[in-house]
């Protein structure tokens, strides 16, 4: 394979920008060519396509967001779009594509490898949602941000003695929730996978702080479990605590990428064109059991985890 294109779809994520520097300069140490591909697939069907060098992707490692843009492209769900991107593809000399994105733009990689066009997908989402990895690029960041921004708010919580709900990202993951909730101590975690009980998971953990003098509550919740208004209204009421809502929003999806997310994007990014090197086409690259593999995308897109996180046992024994 000579030459390669590399593209960043949907939702951004910290690290995106290291794994496209990895990309760019693996293959140019290894004399392929390098096409950068802007927006996505909405690129790929536009023939938003430009070639890439080395000096292009400097001042790049550190930066959130990607600097190739992303994009969310509907029409691509259609099979003759998808023929169409292809030609284009083609027609820039491209001959295999490295899709930096999350499940969704992994499906759409899967299209393009049924009509003859070679992907590597590496897994770019701060959600870690996509069950055949343990990790996703971005996850780390996200939390860390979250993380900070929660141990600011139980300043305020305690000196005024309140409850604050904190509704963190995640889609329908409790990923985020989970790490960020254990990481700052939260008196409880809700999350979408683990129905939650309110007298059990909530009011009591309520009244035991009291009891111990506790001056704050910091409930983490994920975005994917909802009610967070009402759950609000409902702990000032029945547990007499005045109760604030935050909800962090899309703060947990920018920044400068932690060493975590820099380093395994550049390991992901670099193995991505050596697979294509090797002409092991159509995988994605994914962790397990701490190491990096890589499996066929439609059998790793086939993968369900029904596993609930031990890290929400985790939460459970020590969130007091
Ligand atoms: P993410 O990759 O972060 O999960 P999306 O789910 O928004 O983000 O997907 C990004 C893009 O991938 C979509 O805009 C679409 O072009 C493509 N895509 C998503 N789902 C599918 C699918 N089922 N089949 C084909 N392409 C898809």
């Amino acid at each position: 394979m000579k030459t390669i294109g590399v593209l960043t779809s949907g939702g951004d994520a910290p690290g995106m920008n290291a794994a496209v520097r990895a990309v760019v300069r693996t293959a140019r140490y290894y004399g392929m060519k390098v096409k950068g591909i802007r927006r996505g697939y909405k690129g790929l069907i536009y023939g938003d396509i430009f070639e890439m060098e080395t000096g292009d992707v400097s001042n790049t490692l550190q930066r959130g967001g990607t600097f190739l843009l992303t994009a969310r492209s509907a029409e691509f769900k259609e099979k003759d779009v998808v023929e169409q991107a292809v030609k284009t593809a083609k027609y820039f000399g491209i001959e295999g594509i490295v899709v930096i994105g999350g499940d969704g733009s992994f499906r759409g990689a899967k299209d393009l490898a049924e009509q003859g066009m070679p992907v590597i997908g590496i897994p770019g989402t701060i959600d870690n949602d996509i069950p055949y990895t343990e990790y996703t690029i971005g996850f780390d960041t996200a939390v860390n941000t979250a993380m900070e921004a929660i141990d600011k708010i139980r300043d305020t919580t305690s000196s005024h003695e309140r409850c604050n709900i904190i509704q963190v990202m995640g889609r329908n993951s409790g990923a985020i929730a989970l790490s960020a909730g254990i990481a700052t101590g939260a008196e409880a975690i809700l999350v979408p996978e683990i129905p939650y009980d309110f007298e059990e998971d909530i009011l009591r953990s309520i009244n035991l702080g009291k009891v111990r003098n506790k001056t704050h509550f910091i409930i983490v919740v994920a975005e994917g479990v909802g009610g967070c208004e009402e759950l609000a209204t409902k702990i000032q009421e029945v547990a007499g605590i005045e109760t604030k809502l935050n909800t962090l929003g899309y703060l947990q999806r920018g920044g400068s990428p932690t060493a975590q997310d820099r380093v395994t994007a550049s390991k992901m990014g670099s193995r991505a064109v050596e697979l294509l090197r090797e002409g092991k086409t159509n995988r994605i690259i994914g962790i397990k059991n701490n190491d990096m593999y890589d499996i066929d995308i439609t059998e790793g897109l086939e993968i369900k985890n029904n596993e609930p996180s031990d890290l929400a046992r985790l939460a459970k024994i020590i969130s007091i």
